[in-house]
């Protein structure tokens, strides 16, 4: 069960719903952020619910019964589908959002040739890691700050919301000072840490799932950020680890509606990531697009072969009208319209 106080409660009013649930021989857990007050209730549910009645309280806005462990990012909780503003690009059920960049920023040359790439591709988001978490530690680790200087600057040029990975709980507010929407990757989605800390940033959020992480793990995951008062978050489906070699991770394309059905958050598919070879991006992201996908993320880069990151599943000049082809013709056949790109002036 989940109360969640009213916007102008007071610290008691929480704590006296805790007292209240105790005394009664329940457990209570309160989560203060920003924007809202959430306190999530344990314990036997029916006889707490039958004894107390916690929404005539002082200070109680809501009170949601709610039978799965994850609960503010449950359909449950919301029925509707949520649809999530980045930068003012929508992610959710009408629309398929585009996003593309490369899988790390390099250069501004090349995260600029590689913006206009996106764009010619139907991307209205641009990605691009400026951290970025290596398997190995001699790898390039991605520029940092100034890698988010880059993008700034390249949102300013070509009108392109930025998504962008923060690997470190303490660079969130930094990364946040920059991003319209953060990344969460594979490898640390159960980083919990940082989710929480992603949960106060105030900025949307994209979770990865876990590359060994069932779709239950996931929302969980996505829990911690909503109980932070952050419920702007895009879950993205980009493969598992199977006993399959032949592509870097299996695309668990099935993951897609069962999310839907069990979480109101929108849900987004990554064919570069998945499949790891170029030739796999659009094959997969017609699939994405088919089973009901709200958006793809896909890394492009102008020089593939040089790429510091990732070169392989990049997508590269030739590809992009088909990309941009392969979502405007399927997407009608879904019930969506592409997100168009934001006009430059709109950010200015
Ligand atoms: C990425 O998107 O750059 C990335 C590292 O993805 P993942 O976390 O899915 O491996
Ligand atoms: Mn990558």
């Amino acid at each position: 069960m989940v109360v969640v106080m009213a916007a102008d409660a007071t610290e008691a009013d929480a704590d006296n719903v805790v007292a209240v649930v105790e005394e009664a021989g329940g457990s209570a857990f309160v989560s203060r952020s920003v924007s809202r007050t959430i306190v999530g209730i344990t314990g036997d549910m029916d006889r707490l619910a039958a004894t107390l009645n916690l929404a005539g309280l002082p200070g109680v806005a809501d009170v949601v019964r709610i039978s799965v462990p994850y609960k503010l990012v449950s359909r449950e909780h919301r029925r509707e589908r949520s649809v999530i503003r980045v930068g003012g690009v929508p992610i959710g059920p009408d629309t398929l959002t585009v996003i593309a960049g490369p899988c790390a920023v390099e250069t501004p040359e090349q995260t600029l040739e590689a913006a206009w790439m996106a764009k010619a591709a139907g991307a209205s988001l641009l990605r691009g890691g400026a951290y970025k978490p290596r398997s190995s530690p001699y790898a390039f680790q991605g520029l940092g700050e100034a890698g988010l200087k880059i993008l700034a600057d390249v949102r300013a040029e070509t009108g392109l919301p930025i998504v962008t990975e923060v690997v470190d709980k303490a660079d969130v507010d930094l990364v946040a000072s920059y991003a319209d929407m953060l990344q969460v990757g594979t490898r640390n989605m159960q980083n919990f840490p940082l989710l929480q800390a992603v949960g106060g940033c105030g900025k949307p959020i994209m979770l990865k799932r876990g590359m060994s992480a069932t779709i239950e793990e996931w929302l969980m995951a996505a829990e911690y950020i909503a109980q932070r008062g952050n419920l702007e978050i895009v879950l993205c489906e980009r493969g598992i680890r199977t006993f399959e070699r032949a592509t870097r991770n299996t695309l668990d394309i099935s993951a897609v509606p069962v999310a839907q059905r069990l979480s109101h958050l929108p849900v987004i598919v990554d064919p570069s990531h998945s499949g790891g070879r170029r030739d796999l991006v659009l094959p997969l992201s017609r699939a994405a697009i088919a089973v009901g996908a709200d958006g793809i993320i896909v890394d492009v880069h102008p020089h593939p072969e040089v790429a510091l990151c990732d070169g392989p599943q990049a997508l590269i000049e030739s590809d992009l009208r088909e990309l941009a082809s392969i979502a405007a013709h399927l997407s009608p056949l879904v019930g969506r319209v592409v997100t168009p790109a934001p006009a430059v002036a709109a950010l200015r």
